[in-house]
């Protein structure tokens, strides 16, 4: 049955679920409520839901859970719950976890909202946080303690693009009894071995690859059925950061063609890398799909692939990145990634500004570093268009 279909299979037909209509297109069930036929009714399904009963939207509704069960299926988790943004995923997975005197180790290449929760937020709610050089496993190691709760790091960091390594991680954070949370965006659903890898916690923002077409936000959280159902949902549902059931259309339906649209990305963005490599204007091309990325034995194993983002170092700074945006004719200028349009940014000057200098430095953000997500567009229009940019 379902389970043993392949890949494709279970990102078209995954979790289905068909109203009296049978309708073909996943039902957009766009309502908060559900009648009950008596108080009786009402009461039963308060005190204990079977899988197609549900309460309030915030709970659950059905499109929803077909998106959940499409999404779980793909990522091999026996759970998922889905969310309104990748940073209610992340900070769900988190806070439900966590309580005050908690130990938590976390790599320190992180999206600026993820650095914001764990630098802010959980130490103002007296967690403490150690953070380290997630490709460096002495690191880890000597970061860890008999009472580190939780570890938290991107598989994939944005935007320098390193790699950690999954399962050196998790031997090591499963030894002290952690809770290993993976935020997965860059690595992508479609090229995920996480939980096989030893991750129990798996986290995406939906609004990237998934959705894939820059329409909505939306995340989700992936785990055991006991994580996800006695841990997450009761934080989640009382909390406030469900999806909702548009979303969660939008979601299914990008599902339907992620591996379609990630694999072409993917196969652009090194046609891209390697046409970009040892030009002129450019200090380095950082891809991890290329034979020089320092982690790219991790990334054939742990991927299969380099992924659908790439950064270029212009050996000009800022003033050249910035001449360089500007003269892009097919790339558009935007902070979103993983979308069929490919996306050009300055990290420095946008989604890292907040950061202090020396810490930018630490991070490897330069000022010429400019962030590409290859989208679906035909890859030789693309070459031209970097090319041609860099004068
Ligand atoms: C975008 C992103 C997020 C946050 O997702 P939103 O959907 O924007 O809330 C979290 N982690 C990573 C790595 C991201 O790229």
């Amino acid at each position: 049955m379902s389970k043993d279909w392949n890949k494709r299979t279970k990102l078209v037909h995954g979790g289905t679920r068909r109203s009296q209509y049978n309708e073909v297109s996943e039902a957009i069930f766009l309502t908060q409520g559900f009648v009950y036929d008596t108080a009786q009714d009402a009461e039963a399904r308060f005190l204990n839901a079977g899988p197609d009963e549900f309460i309030y939207a915030r709970y659950g509704n059905p499109t929803v859970a077909m998106f959940e069960e499409r999404i779980a299926m793909l990522e091999g988790a026996e759970d998922a719950f889905a969310t309104a943004s990748g940073m209610a995923a992340v900070n769900g997975a988190l806070m439900s976890l966590l309580k005050a005197g908690d130990h938590v180790v976390a790599a320190r290449a992180l999206f600026g909202s993820c650095l914001y929760i764990l630098e802010d937020i959980l130490r103002r709610y007296g967690v403490e946080v150690t953070l380290v050089d997630g490709t460096n496993l002495g690191e880890w190691e000597s970061a860890l303690r008999q009472d580190t709760k939780a570890v938290f790091f991107e598989s994939m960091s944005n935007p320098t693009l390193e790699v950690i390594d999954i399962a050196g991680v998790c031997t090591l954070a499963h030894a002290v009894g952690a809770t290993v949370v993976v935020d997965n965006v860059f690595t992508t659903p479609v090229y995920s071995r996480a939980i096989e890898l030893g991750a129990d916690v798996v986290v995406y923002s939906a609004t990237k690859h998934i959705d894939g077409q820059g329409r909505a936000l939306g995340g989700v959280v992936l785990g055991t059925q006991e994580f996800i159902r006695k841990t997450l949902e009761p934080f989640m549902k009382h909390t406030g950061g469900s999806m909702s059931p548009f979303t969660a259309w939008i979601m299914l339906k990008g599902l339907e063609t992620i591996d379609l649209r990630v694999r072409a990305q993917a196969a652009s963005a090194t046609a891209v890398a390697k046409a970009l490599v040892g030009h002129d204007a450019l200090a380095k091309v950082i891809y991890p799909g290329l034979e020089d990325h320092a982690q790219y034995d991790l990334v054939q194993t742990q991927m299969g692939a380099g992924g659908t983002v790439l950064s270029v170092d212009l050996k000009g700074g800022q003033e050249a990145a910035f001449d360089f945006l500007n003269k892009l004719e097919i790339c558009v200028i935007s902070n979103n990634l993983g979308d069929a349009k490919s996306i050009a940014t300055h990290p420095a000057t946008t989604t890292h500004q907040r950061l202090p200098d020396e810490q930018k430095v630490e991070l490897g953000i330069t000022p010429g570093l400019v962030r590409i997500s290859i989208g679906i567009e035909d890859t030789d229009d693309l070459i031209a268009d970097f090319v041609n940019a860099l004068g």
